[in-house]
């Protein structure tokens, strides 16, 4: 966890400094070496949120986009179940941030807890999650949904990302980072998540790439998405462009 209650105080890790779990009270260390970031850490190997994953250079530049109050936010179910939420908004939106992957069963469950939540879905993890998905993108069929949103429909569905991440109840939004990813050969004009859709016709995976900025926007303040649109073909240079929509 990145905080946790000092003295009353929410704090960072720091060394030898002492503080409580913000969620089960119980007492947690500051862990500050040089392997990992620092991070506070129940003693022994137990964990009070069974959800909770090791927290990786990746979970704190997203959380960074948030104001701190937002972050590792305690969601208190009506049964008196409780979780830390990785990020939860002021309108009770949750972005849980993903690393390693999980059960079909174990998302459906956090899905029906936190009732209003998007993923956002680390696809750095595996090398090959990210070649596969390069060459399904590339060489996909581009189409448009009624909203006109572009969407793009992979040739094959072999990539395990694919299974691994079709959306079940909640918006699944999957992180390449920094990779340059083309769309049929022409390169995004600016950052992009790849909005991972189900095609309730073929029961397939298809993907609308949504930037990045827009989605940090709709997260702080709930403004619109924006996603690739078709463009006319008479300028391939132009031929996408962003435009607003909800998902
Ligand atoms: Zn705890």
């Amino acid at each position: 966890m990145r905080y946790a209650s000092v003295n009353g105080e929410r704090r960072e890790a720091e060394p030898k400094l002492h503080g409580t779990c913000p969620n089960c009270d119980r007492e947690v260390i500051a862990k500050c070496g040089q392997r990992r970031i620092w991070h506070w850490s129940h003693r022994g190997k137990l964990d009070c949120d069974h959800w909770w994953e090791p927290e990786t250079e990746w979970h704190r530049s997203w959380k960074a986009f948030f104001p701190q109050a937002w972050q590792e936010v305690i969601h208190i179910a009506a049964d008196g179940e409780r979780h830390i939420a990785d990020v939860k908004n002021d309108k009770g939106l949750v972005v849980e941030l993903q690393h390693s992957p999980i059960a079909a069963e174990e998302r459906l469950s956090r899905e029906s807890f936190y009732e209003r939540m998007v993923w956002v879905v680390d696809g750095m993890l595996y090398k090959r999650d990210l070649a596969a998905f390069r060459k399904a993108v590339d060489f996909a069929s581009v189409t448009s949904d009624k909203q006109n949103r572009l969407i793009l429909i992979p040739l094959t569905e072999r990539a395990e990302i694919f299974r691994r991440w079709a959306p079940l109840q909640c918006p699944v939004f999957v992180d390449f980072g920094d990779e340059e990813l083309q769309i049929g050969g022409f390169v995004p004009p600016e950052r992009l998540l790849w909005h991972f859709l189900l095609d309730r016709g073929t029961g397939r995976v298809v993907v609308a790439p949504v930037t990045r900025a827009s989605f940090i926007e709709f997260a702080l303040n709930g403004s619109d998405l924006r996603y690739l649109a078709l463009m006319r073909r008479d300028n391939p240079r132009r031929r996408y462009r962003a435009r607003m929509s909800r998902f």
